[in-house]
């Protein structure tokens, strides 16, 4: 990709994001928000409860890897369904903070177009420059 050539990638122009707060992104299919130690931590700092705890309520182990629970319907363990918002905004993790900016995301055209399908507000509002997308996209390969 651009990192290896020097080439700026397809959107060197920028790419419009704003988020609507419509939720989509943390609800819905199964799926996984993978968290590290730090991450747990804070996230535990905020709900008041110790990690150890935190991690035994809250999350799950997937081979190595550790990632969120969620409710059979697929919703984040975190989201609040009658406010719709995340209880655990301001310690989310980087999974969470990066979105729509992944690779998976931004490898072609295509798949922006595919993402701007799925979120409403990738796409849309403002204008977030080169710089700020790749700072977010090298956060975190997803
Ligand atoms: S941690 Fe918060 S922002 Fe991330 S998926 Fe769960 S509810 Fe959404």
């Amino acid at each position: 990709m651009a990192e290896n050539s020097g080439e700026k990638p397809w959107y060197k122009q920028g790419l419009r994001f704003e988020c609507t707060g419509c939720g989509d992104c943390c609800t819905g299919e199964a799926g996984y928000v993978w968290v590290n130690q730090s991450e747990i931590d804070a996230m535990a700092e905020v709900i008041g409860m110790e990690p150890a705890a935190f991690e035994n309520e809250y999350v799950r182990k997937i081979g190595i890897r550790r990632s969120l629970k969620e409710y059979p319907n697929g919703d984040c363990v975190f989201f609040d369904a009658e406010q719709r918002n995340c209880q655990v905004y301001h310690a989310r993790p980087r999974q969470c903070r990066t979105w729509p900016f992944w690779d998976s995301n931004l490898k072609t055209a295509e798949d922006w177009e595919r993402t701007c399908q799925e979120c409403p507000g990738s796409g849309q509002g403002r204008l977030v420059p080169l710089e700020q997308i790749e700072a977010q996209r090298k956060v975190f390969k997803i």
